[in-house]
């Protein structure tokens, strides 16, 4: 666990019905970049034996910590897109994602320009709850025939099964703090050793 983020979540996190933990006064609304370049320091020291060549994530709010974590790989960001249009020149990899907190489902795309078997990638996204965003990215990266060599999750809601799902792909899933558990009522929020 990652000390600094689990007391800056103890401090300034807020709990919100229906499972949902908003951390939007420091990390995907107003950014504080002073901490999320400490997670990019983490994920490369948690991931330094992995030879990545691309790090992908998905929009929005993983897009500035995946570019703070790419200064510390040297590589560049891959942003999946939320896609109004359907793909019909196949110039795209594409597929479904439901959304956790907007209970939506979108279709999201990866240029097949912008990734190929070559790639090693790291995923990075904010939050881990029922893993339907990672998988969607999995797929992605997946399809384009690129290797998946690890996964780094600011938040993991450890309540939720996404953590159990994608662990049991055989996935190298590495999250800087496993939330256990929350209490609408108080606020309080307890945390995986
Ligand atoms: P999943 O696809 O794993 O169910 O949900 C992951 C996505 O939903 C993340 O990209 C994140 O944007 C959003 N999300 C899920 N749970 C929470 C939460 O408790 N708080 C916030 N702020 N976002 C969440």
């Amino acid at each position: 666990m990652m000390q600094l983020l689990a007391d800056r979540i103890r401090k300034d996190g807020v709990v919100k019905q229906g499972n949902v933990l908003k951390v939007d006064s420091f990390l995907n609304h107003q950014m504080d970049i002073e901490l999320i370049n400490e997670i990019g320091k983490e994920f490369k020291r948690l991931f330094a034996d992995c030879n990545i060549t691309k790090i992908v994530t998905i929009e929005a709010s993983g897009i500035g910590i995946a570019c703070i974590a790419a200064q510390y790989f040297q590589v560049p960001v891959v942003f999946a897109k939320k896609s109004q249009s359907v793909n019909i020149d196949g110039e795209v990899y594409s597929t479904q994602i439901e959304s956790y907190t907007h209970k939506k489902t979108y279709e999201v795309i990866i240029s097949k320009k912008f990734i190929s078997s070559d790639d090693h990638v790291l995923i990075i996204d904010d939050f881990l709850a029922n893993g339907c965003a990672l998988i969607g990215l999995i797929e992605l990266v997946t399809c384009a025939g690129a290797t998946v060599e690890g996964i780094g999750i600011v938040v993991e809601k450890g309540f939720q099964s996404g953590g159990e799902v994608i662990r049991s792909m055989g996935m190298r899933l590495e999250s800087l703090a496993i939330v256990d558990g929350m209490n609408a009522e108080t606020g309080e929020i307890f945390f995986r050793e």
